[in-house]
């Protein structure tokens, strides 16, 4: 008897057990994207970043020039890979990135 040629399945097939799959595990790690900041490649993307644009956003539309240090989203990825790895990204000094969150946390953005 002959056996059946394999099924071909286009991409896309299986996305929306995948994407069940995924919004499992981000329900049972409530956020999983945390570990992606302690990647090489997370660090090779801020390095880059910061070096792109040494100081801080917030403080030089102030008028003030702050070394950066943090590499911040500009928009929140809420964990999703394509805003998280590529951005867009802004440069940040460590106050101006916490009151940033803060607000947001308020929902005052
Ligand atoms: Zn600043």
């Amino acid at each position: 008897m002959p056996s059946k040629p394999p099924v071909h399945r286009p991409p896309g097939t299986t996305g929306n057990r995948q994407q069940q799959r995924r919004l499992y595990d981000q329900a049972r790690d409530t956020q999983p994207w945390r570990r992606w900041y302690k990647t090489a490649r997370w660090q090779a993307t801020r390095e880059a970043q910061l070096i792109a644009e040494p100081l801080c956003r917030k403080c030089k539309n102030k008028g003030i020039l702050t070394p950066a240090t943090v590499c911040d989203h500009v928009e929140r990825h809420n964990g999703n890979p394509a805003l998280f790895w590529f951005g867009p990204f802004q440069s940040l000094c460590p106050p101006c990135h916490s009151s940033d969150k803060q607000r947001e946390e308020n929902g005052d953005l």
